[in-house]
This record gives structure tokens, C-alpha cells and sequence, in this order.
């Protein structure tokens, strides 16, 4: 199969962050076994996702991993001009389908050179590592690498993770994690204000904290200006509370993403954030006794990427792709992750990330060409 007929196929499942991925990574397990090659599922918990990996080659150090993610983001709320599930080809040079650049166009070249990666005699092993979940957080990733290092007794040494980037090499990423904050106050009759503590209001001046952080961050000189903006971004996105404009709020909730740059610390930052909450609460505590105000993290954090221009991925990439420019962008990856767990890691992959999400997302059909010549180059590297 070509790359644009494995994509078609990839993009009529349509699996979004959160939902069982099994039909996908059934497919791509066939596809796979089909071709001669043992795959190996690590499923979640309940049994209703799995990450798939598998090797290809000799059993020997100093391979690479080739990583994608096969959940997409929902299309709910948006005008597309044709079936997102279905790869529309409208004669412009592009093709249109949820997830044909974020990032299944990858993960269809990845399949469709994978006769060729057989055929070679591989002196060094390549490896797919495909994750579920992605979307909502990086949430497969951890355990799909975790396995990847208890199976095979051999040592990888790179992943190339295949986000649209233009087929750019990207050697650093921001990281992220996302948090919930509650505040629970006392309820009352807006009159008597002095006698209540509003929830919302503490909401409010937390919030403000975290703004003020992010100057303090700035102004302190904590920039990389590699990233736009350059410099951690510390932001709230939703906030709950109250009933009414006259009743005091006894309770606010607020969701807030802290997205850090690699010399920043987010364990750091969060403990400032805990000292000020803890301090905030002895302060209003003498008001309401049972002020309190929790914090917890939606998933566990995507660490940044910051992987060094002297590293053997980066001359790897960059003796195989004409693009030498190396870039960071600021949105979180698997990259980090598998950066984290000692693997030279990189970011490149067809597609723009400006398509990314949107409606009528599509890939130009020239950003598979250049993913499979760079792929073919890679297979005669490792040959
Ligand atoms: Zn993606």
C-alpha cells in the first residue's frame, strides 16, 4: 500500500483523545503482521486502548524509534467542507481529514516504508512506537516507553517523533502541565461581605498570582527566546463558581495550564504557588476556619525538550534531511517524554502545525514525499 492509501485507511478511524483506540491500532497490527513483522500491544488498565511497538531488525544497541500517536482531536463545532473521516484528495495538491497532519500522515509513511525497512539488511534496529491518548495529554506515551525498555534487553538510542513540523527538525518543545484549583469559601447574603469569604474572589486573586508569576519570571530573565513567547506562560482557561450576583460564592473552581521552558522548573513553580496558597489560607482562615483551597494536576506534567545540537539525533537528521534549520516550537510533544527516559529525541514530521486542529485540516501531498525520501535515506543510514 502506498502512503496516501494507508492514510485514507488511518483517517476513516475516527478515534479523538479519550476514546477507545482499539479499531485503529487492530488495523496497524494486522497491517504490520501482514508484512512478516511480530508486534507487541501494551494495553490500558480497563483493556479499551493500547499502544503498539515493534522492532525491525537485529536485536542490537543504538537504534531508532519511530513514534506517532493515533488519537485525534474532536470536530465537534467546526465548518469542514467535506467528511473529516474521510481522506479527501480535492485535486489542490493537499488532502483533507481529521488527523491527516496531526498526525497520521506520519505514521502513514512510517507503514508504508515498513516492506522496505524489511528488505534492508538493518545493521542498527527501527522501532514504531505508536501511543493512544496524546491529545488529552501525553497520557499513553509513559507506560508504551516503559514497556519499550523492559521488552527489548537491547538499548535504543534516538526517537524521532513525527508531529507536523514542515519536516523541520525541532530539538526543543515547552512543557506542560494542566491543573484544577479549588477554592471552597462561605456562603452568604452579598451584603455581608466582611463576614463571608468569597470563593470566586479568592479564585480571582489566585488567578492574578499566576499572571504576576509569569512577569516575575520574565523580569527575572527566565527567557529562551527560541520559543514564541519566550518565556514559561502560566495561564487560567475556565473558572466555576456562585449561584448569583447577590449570594457570596462558597465554592470557585479554576483549570489553568502552566507551559514551562526547559530551563524553568515546574516543580519550582508550583511550590511557590503552594506557599502563597498556604499563606493566603492562614490570612483568611481567621474569617472562615474552613478556608481551603486545593490544587490538582489533570494529568502528570510533559517535561520540555531540550535536546543539545552536539547529539547524535541531531547530525543523524541532519545528514539525512535537506532542512538544516533546527527549530523549537511551544507546544508539548511525546518528544520530552521519551527525552526524559534517556533517549536522544527530535521532533520532525510532514504537515504544518498551523493545520493542526482546525477544520479542514489537511497535508500537502509534497510533505509525504519529503517524510518518505527522508525515511528511505534513514533506512540506507541504518543499513
Ligand atoms: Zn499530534
Amino acid at each position: 500500500m502506498t502512503a496516501v492509501q494507508i492514510l485514507a485507511k488511518l483517517i476513516s478511524f475516527p478515534v479523538l483523545g479519550g476514546e477507545s483506540n482499539l479499531s485503529i491500532i487492530h488495523w496497524i497490527q494486522a497491517y504490520i503482521e501482514d508484512i512478516g513483522v511480530d508486534t507487541i500491544l501494551v494495553p490500558n488498565k480497563k483493556g479499551d486502548k493500547a499502544s503498539l511497538h515493534c522492532r525491525i531488525g537485529p536485536a542490537v544497541d543504538g537504534g531508532l524509534v519511530l513514534s506517532g500517536h493515533t488519537d485525534v482531536v474532536p470536530v465537534a463545532g467546526q465548518y469542514w467542507k467535506s467528511n473529516p473521516f474521510v481522506l479527501t484528495d480535492k485535486q489542490d495538491g493537499k488532502l483533507y481529514g481529521r488527523g491527516s497532519c496531526d498526525m497520521k500522515g506520519f505514521l502513514a509513511c512510517c507503514l508504508a516504508m515498513l516492506p522496505k525497512f524489511v528488505k534492508a539488511d538493518l545493521k542498527k534496529p527501527i522501532y514504531f512506537a505508536f501511543s493512544y491518548d496524546e491529545e488529552i495529554g501525553c497520557l499513553g506515551a509513559p507506560a508504551l516507553i516503559a514497556h519499550l525498555q523492559k521488552h527489548y534487553t537491547e538499548i535504543p538510542k534516538y526517537a524521532w517523533i513525527g508531529e507536523p513540523s514542515l519536516m523541520e527538525p525541532i530539538v526543543a518543545h515547552k512543557g506542560i502541565c494542566l491543573f484544577d484549583t479549588t477554592v471552597n469559601g462561605s456562603a452568604g447574603h452579598s451584603s455581608g461581605i466582611l463576614k463571608e469569604v468569597s470563593a470566586v474572589h479568592e479564585a480571582a486573586r489566585l488567578i492574578l498570582w499566576l499572571e504576576d508569576k509569569m512577569k516575575t519570571l520574565v523580569t527575572s530573565g527566565s527567557i529562551d527566546n527560541r520559543f514564541t513567547p519566550p518565556h514559561t506562560s502560566l495561564h487560567a482557561g475556565t473558572i466555576q463558581g456562585g449561584v448569583a450576583a447577590n449570594v457570596i460564592a462558597d465554592k470557585a473552581t479554576f483549570s489553568w495550564d502552566a507551559r514551562v521552558i526547559p530551563t524553568d522548573n515546574l516543580e519550582d513553580i508550583l511550590s511557590d504557588f503552594r506557599a502563597h496558597c498556604a499563606q493566603r489560607t492562614e490570612e483568611v482562615k481567621i474569617i472562615f476556619p474552613k478556608f481551603c483551597i486545593e490544587t490538582k494536576e489533570q494529568h502528570a506534567p510533559v517535561p520540555p525538550l531540550n535536546t543539545k545540537k552536539e547529539m547524535e539525533i541531531v547530525q543523524l537528521m541532519q545528514k539525512t534531511n535537506p532542512n538544516q534549520h533546527l527549530g523549537a516550537v511551544s507546544y508539548a510533544a511525546e518528544a520530552g517524554q521519551f527525552s526524559q527516559a534517556g533517549y536522544e529525541s527530535i521532533v520532525c514530521g510532514p504537515g504544518s502545525i498551523e493545520q493542526a486542529h482546525r477544520a479542514n485540516e489537511f497535508i500537502e501531498k509534497s510533505e509525504l514525499d519529503k517524510c518518505m525520501r527522508l525515511l528511505q535515506k534513514l533506512c540506507i543510514e541504518f543499513s
